[in-house]
């Protein structure tokens, strides 16, 4: 797709950025809104459905329109899959959009095919959060930024390195509201990690607070803990993941493994039951 040759003024830095080196990603975008209008599936396989349930009215912008364009799309999240590894998600509301999570520093130009697909335009997303500080999320971070001119940025504060240059980034804490959702402090991951709920859609994004479970055992469908391996404090992130307990919410999204589109929470529930 194009997108205008206009000057970037803004100049974002995270932390290290740029320096993890990943192969070629295929990507896929697709999803579903109420109405579905724009989940095509160019990817090479790659992409996998998420789905909103939409059953609960959005407020303002219940999308009754068939027909294709950023100003028509109806309220819906989708999934933009980078090679089975790491997720982003694009969130779509009243014409906008926000982007959550910018995956690897490989990973800017997947989600440049993913909007045109969506037929969203870059200056239609007002935001763009990631959930923590680690490469595979915010390393497309100031990619994505540079070409969100209208973009609201958005990480936890515990997370924006207080050595690093961040620009104009916003640290987000406990219940602030970001494009209708509301920031869900989980920290232990990292110490400023976030989730993202958003009740009219139904939805939780859990960055890593929580992975798919094939992720970690190859069952599909199920949900599973923060990855040991990368959670430095075990704990507390379990002590967070308990808060999604009283969220209502049909859908969990990922930051890595297949979302689970309906009856989430009972899973949710089958999980923490088990620790
Ligand atoms: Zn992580």
């Amino acid at each position: 797709m194009t997108h205008g040759k206009k000057a970037y003024t803004r100049r974002v830095f995270l932390k290290d950025l740029g320096t993890l080196s990943v192969g070629m990603v295929t990507v896929g975008v697709a999803g579903c809104s109420p109405s579905d209008t724009a989940g095509t599936t160019t990817g090479a396989g790659a992409g996998t459905t998420a789905a909103v349930p939409g059953s609960t009215a959005a407020p303002s912008s219940t999308g009754t329109s068939t027909t294709s364009g950023p100003s028509a799309q109806a309220p819906g999240w989708h999934r933009i899959n980078f090679d089975d590894f790491v997720s982003a998600y694009v969130v779509v509301r009243g014409g906008e959009a926000a982007i959550v999570d910018t995956g690897t520093a490989s990973d800017a130009a997947p989600i440049d095919t993913a909007l045109g697909e969506l037929g969203v335009r870059w200056e239609d997303v007002s935001d763009v959060v990631a959930t923590h500080n680690h490469r595979d999320h915010i390393g497309g971070f100031p990619a994505v930024a540079e070409q969100a001119v209208n973009a609201t940025l958005g990480i936890g504060e515990a997370d924006i390195d207080p050595v690093a240059s961040v620009g104009d980034v916003v640290g987000l804490v406990d219940g602030d509201n970001v494009f209708g959702m509301t920031v869900i402090a989980t920290p232990g991951h990292t110490p400023g990690h976030i989730s993202l709920h958003d009740p009219d859609l139904g939805v939780l994004f859990t960055g890593d607070a929580l992975n798919g479970g094939e992720v970690l055992d190859g069952e599909e469908g199920t949900v599973r803990g923060p990855n040991t391996s990368f959670t430095p404090d075990m704990p507390m992130a379990l002590e967070s993941i308990r808060r999604f307990e009283d969220l209502e919410f049909d859908a969990l999204a990922f930051g890595h493994g297949t979302p689970i589109e309906t009856g989430a929470k009972t899973e949710l529930q089958r999980y923490l039951d088990s620790i």
